[in-house]
């Protein structure tokens, strides 16, 4: 990597960040493009944000991933776009001539994952575990793709209950239930549903974390979730019940294409990208028929 002068700054803040595989998968973008620009984590302070985000403005840095625990924090900093207002985060903001503008490519790579997969979730019902901020985000975009019913489980009831009433209010179209955080429950519902997602973070805690429930029904399970060898709590249990599973990573690399784009205007291949990125960390290739059709990188709108 060389750096001049003009070298554009880009970047990434959470607390912690050094665990984060983005810096790692940008910067190869970045040099793929052949764009003068690097791509740096900073570890920010929950206390810090609002003058990091200053600092960062006034250094001339022209565009931030954020990631846990800022992305609600920095929304009322930028100006957001409609679909970073319906999820209530940002975890992509750019500069311009005043300050930054944000959005939320979160939900896009979710969808990414949905469409690599070839899974038609339009008119189905989704079992989703966990109310948090990913939850929001796949919510949107399970609500963009038409999903007729969503149902939710989450462990402290008083959270799930909140995001029952944000969906309401985002999302009238959208049917929404809830789920008791039981085993029975959870199985009549895993039983009928053709897709099962995990937004909680459990496993990210890597060895020892266990997935709450046993999952069972043919649907496919997707975790947000990911582990360097791909087997999360939700996929092992997934695989123990013969369901076809995936961690996050490609979800994680597919709203990274998606923040690229918003910067740069250039859409890195995400199969190209996932292939070297699942053969450095020496696991085995996702299966994302839908990502085979190759494309060469090209410019975007
Ligand atoms: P939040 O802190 O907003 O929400 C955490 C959720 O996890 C809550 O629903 C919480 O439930 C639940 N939870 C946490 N610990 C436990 C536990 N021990 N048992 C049961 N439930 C638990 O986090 P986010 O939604 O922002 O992130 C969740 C996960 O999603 C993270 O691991 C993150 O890495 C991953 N993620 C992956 C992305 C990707 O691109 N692959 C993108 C964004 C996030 P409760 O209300 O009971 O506390």
């Amino acid at each position: 990597m060389s750096m001049s002068g003009n070298t554009k700054v880009f970047g990434i803040i959470g607390n912690p960040v050094s665990h984060s595989l983005s810096p790692v998968f940008q910067n190869y973008f970045l040099e793929q493009a052949g764009i003068d620009a690097i791509y740096a984590p900073f570890c920010v302070r929950e206390c810090d944000v609002v003058r990091a985000l200053g600092g960062l403005w006034a250094a001339g840095v022209e565009g931030i991933n954020v990631t846990v625990p800022h992305k609600e924090a920095v929304l009322g900093q930028v100006e957001a776009d409609a679909d970073a207002m319906c999820i209530g985060a940002v975890n992509t903001i750019k500069r311009h001539a005043a300050g930054w503008r944000g959005t939320n490519t979160d939900w896009r790579g979710f969808r990414d994952v949905l469409h690599g997969m070839k899974m038609e979730v339009s008119g189905t019902e989704v079992l989703m575990f966990g109310a948090g901020g990913s939850a929001r985000a796949v919510l949107h975009a399970l609500a963009r793709e038409r999903v007729r019913k969503v149902s939710i489980c989450n462990r402290s009831e008083g959270r799930l209950h909140a995001f029952i009433r944000h969906a309401g209010d985002v999302y009238p179209e959208l049917a929404v239930a809830t789920v008791a955080w039981k085993q029975a429950a959870v199985s009549a519902t895993c039983d009928r549903v053709a897709l099962t997602v995990n937004t909680t973070s459990i496993g990210l805690g890597g060895k020892g974390d266990h997935s709450p429930f046993r999952l069972s029904g043919d649907g496919v399970v997707l975790d947000a979730v990911y582990a360097q060898n791909g087997h999360t709590a939700f996929v092992c249990a997934a695989e123990q019940a013969g369901c076809k599973a995936m961690d996050g990573l490609p979800m994680l690399l597919a709203q990274g294409v998606s923040s690229f784009c918003y910067w740069h205007r250039i859409e890195p291949t995400r199969i190209t990208v996932l292939r070297w990125l699942e053969a450095r960390l020496g696991r085995e290739p996702a299966d994302l028929p839908g990502w085979e059709k190759v494309y060469e990188v090209h410019t975007t709108g």
